[in-house]
C-alpha cells in the first residue's frame, strides 16, 4: 500500500480579462473549482494506476471537505485516516487567471494547517511514504520517522526550513526549482554531492519536457528523457510523476525503472488538461504506441 500524507485544497478557478489592481473590481467570465492539493493529486493519480493508497489528510468540517472525501471514495482511496477539523475550513487555493493565461494565487491553507503528529500516529503503514511540504513540517518529519518502508520526499512548494527532514528522506523529488532552492548553488554536481550526503538513497530531479535525472549515492547520474508530446497543459506533472515513481517502487521495481515509467505516465497527462492523472487503461495503451 501507497500511504500520502499531505494536502487537499479545493482549487476555486475564476477566469478573468484582467488581473485586478489593487482596489479594482473585475467581473469572472468564468468560475469553475477542482480538487486539488499535492496530497490529494498525487494519491489520486497513483490510486488511477492501480495501487491500493491511504490518504492522510484534514479537511474541515463543510462541504468542501465532504466533497473531498465523496471523491476520494469514488477514486478507490483509503479514507479510513481522513481527519475532520471542526472550526476550520478546507484548504482553498483561489486562482485567478487572465486571458493570457497569466495567474495570481491565494492559498487558505485551512485544514491542511491543523493536521498534527497526534492525526497520523496511527496511520503510518504502508510500504511507500509519498509526502509533500503543504502540510506542517513536524508532521511531514514524525510522518518519516516513524514509517517503515520507502520514504519518498516531494519537496513541493520550495520552502523547508528543517533540514533534519533530509536524512529521514530516502528518496527525494525536486523539480529544477526546487532543486536550487534547496542546495543554494547553480553547480548541479555539487548540489547533487550537497543532497544525496543528507538523503538516504537518491535524488531524482524531474526536468519538465527533457525527463529525469537519477542520482545515487553510488555516484552514478543518469538522465533518463520523457517521451516527446503535444503539451496541453504541464500543471500537476510532478504530482503525476511523483504517483507513478512509488507505485513502481511498491511493485518493487528498481529506481531507473520506476523513473522510466513515471517519465511515461507524467509525459502522457500532459497532453490533456488537468491535474490528476491518466487511468491504467491509458498508460497501457499509450506504452504500446509510444
Ligand atoms: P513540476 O510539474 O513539478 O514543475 P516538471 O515540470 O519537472 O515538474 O515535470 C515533471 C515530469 O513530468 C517530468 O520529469 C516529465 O517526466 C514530465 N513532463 C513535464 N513536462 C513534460 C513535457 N513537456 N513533455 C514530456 N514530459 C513532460
Amino acid at each position: 500500500m501507497i500511504t500520502v500524507v499531505g494536502s487537499y485544497n479545493i482549487d476555486i478557478i475564476l477566469k478573468v480579462n484582467k488581473i485586478p489592481e489593487i482596489g479594482e473590481t473585475v467581473i469572472a467570465d468564468e468560475v469553475y473549482m477542482n480538487h486539488g492539493g499535492k496530497g490529494s493529486n498525487q494519491a489520486v493519480s497513483a490510486s488511477r494506476l492501480g495501487s491500493r493508497v491511504k490518504i492522510v489528510a484534514a479537511v474541515g468540517n463543510d462541504n468542501y471537505g465532504k466533497n473531498a472525501i465523496e471523491f476520494w471514495k469514488t477514486e478507490n482511496i483509503d479514507i479510513s485516516d481522513v481527519k475532520i477539523k471542526n472550526n476550520v475550513s478546507t484548504g482553498t487555493a483561489y486562482i485567478f487567471v487572465d486571458k493570457r493565461g497569466r495567474n495570481v494565487i491565494v492559498v487558505n491553507r485551512g485544514a491542511n494547517y491543523h493536521l498534527t503528529e497526534e492525526d497520523i500516529s496511527e496511520s503510518l503503514d504502508g510500504n511507500i511514504l509519498l509526502t509533500q511540504l503543504e502540510i506542517r513540517e513536524n508532521v511531514v518529519k514524525k510522518a518519516l520517522k516513524e514509517f517503515n518502508g520507502i520514504r519518498i520526499l516531494n519537496p513541493a512548494p520550495a520552502v523547508l526550513k528543517d533540514t533534519d527532514i533530509l536524512s529521514l528522506t530516502d528518496i527525494i523529488t525536486p523539480n529544477e526549482i526546487e532543486f536550487k532552492e534547496l542546495v543554494s548553488t547553480d553547480d548541479l554536481e555539487y548540489g547533487l554531492h550537497l543532497l544525496l550526503k543528507k538523503v538516504k538513497r537518491a535524488v531524482i530531479i524531474t526536468l519538465g519536457e527533457r525527463g529525469a535525472l537519477l542520482a545515487t549515492k553510488d555516484g552514478k547520474r543518469t538522465l533518463i528523457p520523457a517521451p516527446k508530446v503535444n503539451v496541453v497543459d504541464e500543471t500537476g506533472a510532478g504530482d503525476v510523476f511523483n504517483a507513478a515513481l512509488a507505485v513502481y517502487l511498491e511493485k518493487e521495481y528498481d529506481l531507473e525503472t520506476a523513473v522510466e515509467y513515471a517519465n511515461k505516465v507524467a509525459a502522457l497527462s500532459v497532453t490533456k488538461i488537468g491535474a490528476l492523472g491518466p487511468k491504467l487503461e491509458e498508460v497501457n495503451k499509450f506504452l504500446e504506441e509510444i
